[in-house]
C-alpha cells in the first residue's frame, strides 16, 4: 500500500517511514498540515497517518477540509494519550481510527490493515485472479503447481495489477505509488519490472497475462 505520514516530529516520523517500509509499503512522509492536504488531495494515498498538533493546520483541520473535498482515503489519527477531546472531534470529523501516543509498531500495523480492509475487501490476506494467488504475507505468487517469490518493487506491481484487474493502469500511476512523486525512476524501470513479473507469471503456469497498452499502460487479462 501507499501510505501518507504526517508528522512533525521527524524522530517519530523517521520511525514510521521505517517501519512501514519494512513493511513493503511505499511511503511520503511531511511535516505539515498545509502540505499534507497538497499531498493527499492527490488520492494517491491507500492510507493517511495523521498526527493531530501539526504546524500550518491542526490534523483536525486537515482531515475536515479532505473529508469536505470528498475525499475518503482512511485516515489513522495520532493523538496524545490526554486529547480525549481530540479523539472524539476526530472520529466525528471523519478519522477512521486513532492511537494514542507512545503505540507498539504492531498495533498500528494492525489497525492499518483494519482501516484499509473496511469496503476494500481485497486487502485481505491474498488476492486471486483465474488460476493465480498472491499471498500478500508471503509475497508468493502460486498455482496450485508451481509457487515463486516476488521481489518488492515485483510484489507492488502484481499488488497493484490484481487489485485493478481489466483495468488499464497507465504507467505513471505505478511511477507515483510505487517510485514515489520524487522518484528518479524512468518508466522503462516499469517495463523491466514488468517482464520479471511476466516472466514469474510463465513459470508458474498463470493463466494470467500482462498486456502492455501502447502509450498508455498496463493492464491485467484472465484466462489467456
Ligand atoms: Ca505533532
Amino acid at each position: 500500500m501507499k501510505i501518507l505520514i504526517v508528522e512533525d516530529e521527524r524522530q517519530l516520523s523517521d520511525v514510521l517511514t521505517v517501519l512501514l517500509k519494512q513493511n513493503l509499503h511505499v511511503t511520503d512522509a511531511v511535516y505539515n498540515g498545509i502540505d499534507a492536504e497538497d499531498y493527499a488531495m492527490t488520492g494517491v494515498y491507500d492510507a493517511i497517518i495523521l498526527d493531530v498538533m501539526l504546524p500550518g493546520k491542526n490534523g483536525i483541520e486537515v482531515l475536515r477540509s479532505l473529508r469536505q473535498q470528498g475525499n475518503n482515503t482512511p485516515v489513522l489519527l495520532l493523538t496524545a494519550k490526554a486529547d480525549i477531546e481530540d479523539r472524539i472531534l476526530g472520529l466525528d470529523t471523519g478519522a477512521d481510527d486513532y492511537l494514542t501516543k507512545p503505540f507498539s509498531t504492531g498495533e498500528l500495523l494492525a489497525r492499518l490493515r483494519s482501516i484499509t480492509r473496511r469496503g476494500n475487501e481485497y486487502l485481505g490476506d491474498a488476492l486471486q485472479a483465474g488460476n493465480t494467488v498472491l499471498d500478500k504475507n508471503t509475497h508468493q505468487l502460486g498455482t496450485g503447481k508451481e509457487t515463486v517469490t516476488l521481489s518488492v518493487k515485483e510484489y507492488q506491481i502484481m499488488e497493484m495489477l490484481l487489485v485493478n484487474s481489466r483495468q488499464i493502469i497507465p504507467k505513471e500511476r505505478f511511477v507515483e505509488k510505487i517510485w514515489g512523486f520524487d522518484s528518479e525512476a524512468e518508466y522503462n524501470n516499469i517495463e523491466v519490472y514488468i517482464s520479471f513479473v511476466r516472466k514469474k507469471l510463465l513459470a508458474i503456469g498463470s493463466d494470467l497475462q500482462i498486456k502492455a497498452v501502447r502509450n498508455v499502460g498496463y493492464s491485467l487479462e484472465v484466462g489467456v
